[in-house]
């Protein structure tokens, strides 16, 4: 499952700083116009955390499991971004986030995940 942004997306890149695994592009600073139609979550690398749904300032983000009928389509939107973009991370250290940050918890659980693959 991953989190999935719709076509009411205005662009202000507020979800961008909050994903703790950098999956959401293209990548401006808040506030910060892009030249892209919206802005798209990488379903491969998204971790289904949440925070960039409740950082939208007008609920164009979604979990897959509870698209609208109407907004479907966003899903296979999201993943054909990054079929002609390939992420690459911005993240060069996640144990650069410290504790407190909201993202941490999520980018310990990663450096876990990530070091029971190695
Ligand atoms: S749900 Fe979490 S991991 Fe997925 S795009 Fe949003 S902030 Fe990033
Ligand atoms: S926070 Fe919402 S409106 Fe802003 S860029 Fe992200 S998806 Fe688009």
């Amino acid at each position: 499952m991953a989190f999935v942004i719709t076509r009411s997306c205005c662009k202000d890149s507020s979800c961008v700083p909050v994903c703790p695994v950098d999956c959401i592009r293209p990548a401006g600073a808040p506030g910060e116009y892009t030249d892209s139609e919206m802005l798209y979550i990488d379903p491969d690398t998204c971790i289904d955390c949440g925070l960039c749904m409740e950082e939208c300032p007008v609920d164009a983000i979604y979990s897959e499991d509870n698209l609208p009928q109407h907004l479907e389509r966003f899903r296979d939107i999201n993943a054909e971004y990054f079929k002609r973009h390939r992420l690459v991370s911005n993240i060069v250290d996640q144990s650069e986030i410290a504790a407190g940050d909201a993202r941490f918890e999520y980018a310990a659980s990663i450096r876990a995940i990530n070091s029971a693959h190695d």
